[in-house]
């Protein structure tokens, strides 16, 4: 560990991302974190979990990054916003963290999935992480909103074995949704498939606010129009980052919606499936 970097007891796997962390890299200098994001010598994590069945095929290792300039309404860890609040881990560290699961990970037909906050807020670390896990034959994939995809070259796309693309609402409603505009999602969404890249499309039914029929089609004829999607997750709105929010002092205002029924996450699977997509 960098000497610069104050020692901390919070171990770096957790049992689970909604476990709310806070401050882990309060003491890192300022001139740390700026090398770092320039190089990807360290990054900013939240955690590891293990054994996630739902973070891409198999069984997968999931680094969940810290770091978000979203601000997604219904957003489940809002403590992965702020950098800081990520603990820091050399890229040395990572590896090894890897390393240790590689076999099995390769026996469970899984692999490494990144995921966050926004993993492409640290996209040196990122892109290095799953280029050693390439290497060490390990399956890779990210989850992102992909604002932030022209910060990769073509070929460190190519590292990417699959992508979990988050499509959360129309481009009219994205920016009261998230905080920012959807043009920059579109336009990776489309060069992805122009790679040649496979795609996990991944879409929040939250009640009241993305469950517009109309929305749905929308988002459903542009997924299809890819080329490269081989699934659309449709994942039901929940409450379990709630108390995240109100720990972190942040207005939520999704206090009083509830969780889609299973008849309503049919049928926007089947809107999804009328385009020709297999959605579960
Ligand atoms: S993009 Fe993901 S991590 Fe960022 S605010 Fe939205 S839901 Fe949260």
């Amino acid at each position: 560990m960098n000497e610069q970097i104050p020692s901390q007891s919070t171990p770096l796997e957790s049992n689970s991302p909604f476990e709310l962390r806070v401050n882990l890299a309060i003491g890192v200098p300022e001139s740390v974190v700026k090398t770092a994001l320039r190089t990807g010598d360290m990054g900013f994590l939240h955690s590891f979990t293990t054994g996630s069945t739902v973070d891409g095929p198999g069984v997968r290792l999931v680094a969940w990054t810290a770091g978000c300039h979203w601000r997604c309404l219904y957003c489940h860890n809002p403590d992965t916003w702020s950098m800081i609040n990520g603990l820091p881990v050399t890229l040395e560290q990572a590896i090894a963290e890897l390393a240790k699961y590689r076999h099995g990970l390769n026996l469970m037909s899984g692999g490494l999935t990144l995921s966050g906050g926004e993993p492409l807020m640290q996209d040196r670390f990122a892109i290095r992480l799953l280029t050693a896990a390439k290497k060490m034959g390990v399956h890779t994939a990210i989850e992102t909103n992909g604002h932030l995809g022209d910060r990769l070259t073509d070929e460190e796309i190519g590292q990417l074995d699959l992508v979990l693309l988050g499509l959360k609402t129309t481009p009219a409603r994205h920016a009261q949704l998230t905080g920012k505009e959807m043009g920059p999602t579109l336009k990776f969404a489309r060069r992805l498939s122009r790679l040649q890249r496979r795609i996990w499309v991944r879409f929040v039914l939250v009640p009241g606010l993305t469950d517009d029929p109309d929305d749905i089609e929308q988002i459903a004829e542009f997924a299809a129009d890819l080329d490269a999607v081989d699934r659309v997750e449709v994942l039901p709105f929940h409450q379990m980052g709630r108390y995240k929010w109100k720990e972190l002092g942040i207005d939520y205002r999704l206090d009083h919606t509830e969780p889609p029924t299973p008849e309503m996450l049919e049928q926007v699977c089947e809107q999804f499936r009328a385009v020709g997509l297999k959605a579960f």
